[in-house]
């Protein structure tokens, strides 16, 4: 495996620490896991190097020319040439990074401008950057509910927004994946008075189904919830204006807060929530993962305002990424692989395998292919199930698709994935 630890470098003797004082036993089972699977000889799925990365679809692992097909980039903005040229200004002017928090020295002209692309991007009047998406969930989640309050989110709720409940003191409610009739059941459980938010995603990044947002919003409000809707998945290709499925679904005046990255169609780093409210300024005072953080750095957000003002336009690309997507899920379906959705619902196909051994055997023939995957395991996927997660890309030429078709038929015959 790749080592920190060069090859010149004198051997360290571990340090010798009891197990019933070491803190590492905990984890005992799981070290004897991962070197189990290791041991027979395949790849580490969670630590691969891009060594170098030729275009939003291609990159060279371990000497190979690879076909990215677990990346998140949708849109593939990593590379336009308008993206990359902000950037480089961007650093030019305003040096590397910001060294402070953003209430302090950490907003630069960069930060009010990528602001300003957001709430143009979705028509609010507010927009507020924090530094990743994650920290846009703790920060919005933690803050916006309180003791005493209640937040009732779907039990495949994202780690970020699990970690926002955990963050604040309000009382969580958990209801079942995508299923109406229990958030109507639990909200009706809970006594009327108390504030209520309800967190919900557009679309979920393991499975790729998309939410029933209309149906799911109608219930929220009629309990007198507030509703906040993580559309990481869904930005750039989803709506008339590709605000998130949200749009699609014609609500964008009920809900009324939208968390979103900069990490997937936007191509670069960063989190952001936007919202009507006219009290949410406030959050910048009161939201500790905003206030007790360094600031992105102005390459960043320069980039992702180039990016996001770009998708405001990218009709064709959206286009080619619902193209690729039906491509793909109708390729692998007419294989015979059993895939997270029944029909393509979005840009994520998740290909569902029978157990770890074959996850990671039909995982590692795909990469020895020439195909890159993500590989999701439990605890991040649903229901124990073992997923080779394919994110679609605007990017992806319809060669590049029938190849990955190709792969896959190999791989899974291969590993007796398929017959
Ligand atoms: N929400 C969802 C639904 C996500 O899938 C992710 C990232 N996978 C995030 C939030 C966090 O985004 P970021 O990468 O910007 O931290």
């Amino acid at each position: 495996t790749d080592s920190a630890q060069t090859a010149d470098a004198p051997p360290i003797d571990p340090p010798v620490i009891p197990p019933e004082r070491d803190l590492f036993t905990k984890y005992d089972a799981l070290i004897a896991e991962r070197q189990a699977l290791l041991d027979t000889g395949v790849r580490d799925p969670f630590a691969i190097v891009m060594d170098e990365v030729k275009s939003p679809t291609v990159a060279v692992i371990k000497g190979k020319e690879t076909i990215l097909l677990g990346t998140y980039n949708y849109m593939g903005m990593t590379f336009d040439p308008d993206v990359i040229q902000a950037g480089k200004d961007a650093l030019d002017r305003y040096g590397s990074g910001t060294n402070g928090s953003r209430v302090f020295n950490g907003t630069f002209h960069g930060h009010a401008d990528v602001e300003a692309a957001l709430r143009e991007f979705y028509g609010t009047t507010g927009a507020i950057v924090f530094s990743t998406g994650y920290q846009a969930n703790l920060g919005m989640i933690s803050a916006l509910a309180g003791k005493g309050e209640y937040i009732i989110l779907d039990a495949d709720s994202h780690a970020s927004i699990y970690d926002g409940c955990s963050m604040g003191n309000a009382e969580i409610v958990r209801f079942r994946h995508n299923s109406v009739e229990d958030l109507d059941k639990r909200l009706g459980r809970l006594p009327p008075e108390p504030g209520k938010l309800v967190v919900l995603e557009g679309v979920y990044s393991m499975m790729g189904d998309v939410a029933p947002l209309k149906e799911m919003v109608a219930v929220a409000k009629k309990h007198g919830a507030m509703v906040l809707v993580d559309e990481a998945h869904s930005m750039g290709f989803f709506g008339p204006h590709g605000r998130g499925v949200y749009e699609e679904q014609g609500l964008e005046d009920q809900v009324d807060f939208v968390v979103g990255t900069f990490s997937k169609s936007v191509g670069t780093v960063g989190g952001f929530c936007v919202s009507n409210h006219p009290k949410f300024e406030i959050m910048r005072f009161v939201s500790r993962p905003y206030i007790f953080t360094a600031s992105l750095p102005p390459s960043v957000v320069a980039t992702a305002a180039a990016s996001i003002r770009k998708l405001m336009y990218a009709h064709n690309k959206r286009a080619h990424l619902w193209a690729n997507s039906r491509r793909l899920h109708g390729g692998l379906t007419e294989m015979g692989f059993t895939l997270g959705t029944r029909t393509p619902e979005s840009a994520i196909v998740a290909v569902i395998l029978k157990d770890q051994t074959q996850a990671v055997a039909m995982w590692q023939a795909l990469l020895e292919g020439g195909l890159y995957v993500n590989m999701a395991r439990p605890p991040a996927t649903p229901a124990g199930t073992y997923l080779l997660r394919c994110s679609v890309c605007a990017e992806h030429s319809p060669e590049q698709i029938e190849t990955i078709i190709a792969m896959f038929r190999a791989a899974g015959q291969a590993t007796g994935a398929i017959d």
